[in-house]
């Protein structure tokens, strides 16, 4: 087997400091570190890395089987180094070996677009060609990050993966708008996938594009993220229309004998899908109208469940607006108490505040907490 290597130096103060750190980060994200040669270990699935400490410099050999390990490797070494050492403090000599040059990140695909089918009123399905898609594929992680170029742009400009690792981004007036959505259907070997969007006007990058796709579009897909569905003897869904193409498409892919109830909020009964489910499921339909989005009758269906099935045998899948998933996963802790692993309750969007302006009001609450 061919195995591909780079190799990079650091210069920084404190580089003992800096990689007793780096390896305490990578093994909370499941990396098996261990000293090997007078040097760091770090595994990560079939990729290494092994780092050396010297007085004023971090040496790093990066060693992987393909090309998209390889450079997650990269940049998973190099901007931690970034991250942890003190602002401004690091000077890297940039990457030598294989797969040096700025390239697009090794997550990151181009999807053009190929057709587009209403789906109801108010949700259009929008079917991409993009190439290499087999690692989006899996259920167990569901959704992906998709990049809009600003409008009337002639070429759209991705973020790169630079020479010295790093992310690079567009300038600020190329820059892609990021969301978060859920691949709905894929067809690895075709090369296709879909997504539906919901259309809520021309308030936001993702909505507007969903609005005006048309063949030959082009938009960046990155991930995927999220975490699988668990075996359980019993599902609960709960779901607004943001939540409903991946209750749809986990209802679609669950075994024959699987039980349960998905709860659904639209609009209205134009809203509605007809969803491929196991015959052991029921679908319960709300209609929000004339009610804005973000209104709770999830909440209320919830609060009115006859469900006394609580214990290890029931899983909760919940995805909805930001407030309404407060109040349900307050609501949910304290009725079922469902341990960590059996649950999961999402806040998905939130009602007038945009992505950028939620994420931004995250990041000032969690660092004045
Ligand atoms: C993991 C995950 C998976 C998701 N999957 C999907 C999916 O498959 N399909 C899908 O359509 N959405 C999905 N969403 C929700 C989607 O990311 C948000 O709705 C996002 O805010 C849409 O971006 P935008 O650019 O249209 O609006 P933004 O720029 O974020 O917001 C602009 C304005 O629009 C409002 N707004 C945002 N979304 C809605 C909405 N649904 N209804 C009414 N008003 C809204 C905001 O409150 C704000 O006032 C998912 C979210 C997450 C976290």
């Amino acid at each position: 087997m061919t195995i591909l290597r780079a190799d990079a130096h650091f210069t920084l103060s404190d580089p003992a400091a800096v990689l007793r750190s780096l390896c305490e980060h990578m093994i909370e994200h499941e990396a098996v570190v261990s000293e090997q040669d007078g040097g760091t270990l770090i595994v990560t699935g079939a990729s290494r890395a092994v780092l050396r400490a010297g007085e004023d410099r971090l040496e790093a050999c990066v060693e992987a089987p393909d090309l998209a390990g390889l450079q997650e490797m990269k940049l998973a070494v190099a901007s931690h180094v970034v991250e942890l050492a003190p602002p401004g403090s690091v000077a890297g000599s940039g990457w030598s070996g294989d797969g040096s040059g700025p390239s697009l990140l090794p997550d990151f695909r181009v999807l053009t677009v190929i057709g587009t089918e209403p789906l109801t009123p108010h949700m259009r399905r929008i079917r991409f060609r993009g190439e290499n898609l087999a690692r989006f594929a899996s259920l167990e992680a569901l959704h992906v990050r998709l990049f809009f170029p600003p409008a009337g742009l002639a070429e759209p400009a991705w973020p790169m993966l630079s020479e010295d690792g790093l992310i690079s981004q567009p300038p600020l007036e190329q820059r892609p708008a990021v969301r978060k959505y859920t691949i709905r259907e894929i067809n690895v070997a075709a090369g296709t996938l879909a997504i539906d969007f919901v259309l809520h006007g021309d308030a936001g990058p993702g909505s507007a594009f969903a609005e005006r796709a048309a063949a030959g579009d082009r938009i960046g897909m990155a991930g995927p993220g999220g975490r699988g569905l668990r075996e359980a003897e019993r599902y609960l869904f709960l779901a607004d229309e943001t939540g409903l193409p991946a209750v749809a498409r986990m209802l679609a892919s669950l075994p024959r004998e699987a039980r349960g109830l998905a709860v659904l909020e639209v609009a209205n009964a134009r809203e509605e899908q007809a969803l491929e489910a196991p015959a052991g499921f029921a679908i319960r339909w709300l209609h929000r109208d004339p009610a804005a989005p973000g209104a709770a009758p999830l909440l209320q269906a919830f609060e009115a469940l006859d469900w006394d099935e609580d214990g290890p045998g029931l899983y909760l899948w919940a995805a909805m607006e930001h407030e309404t998933f407060r109040q349900v996963r307050a609501a949910a802790r304290q009725r079922l108490r469902p341990a960590r692993d059996q649950h999961l309750i999402v806040s998905y969007w939130r009602n007038g505040v945009s992505e950028e302006q939620h994420a931004l009001e995250k990041k000032a609450a969690a660092r004045a907490a």
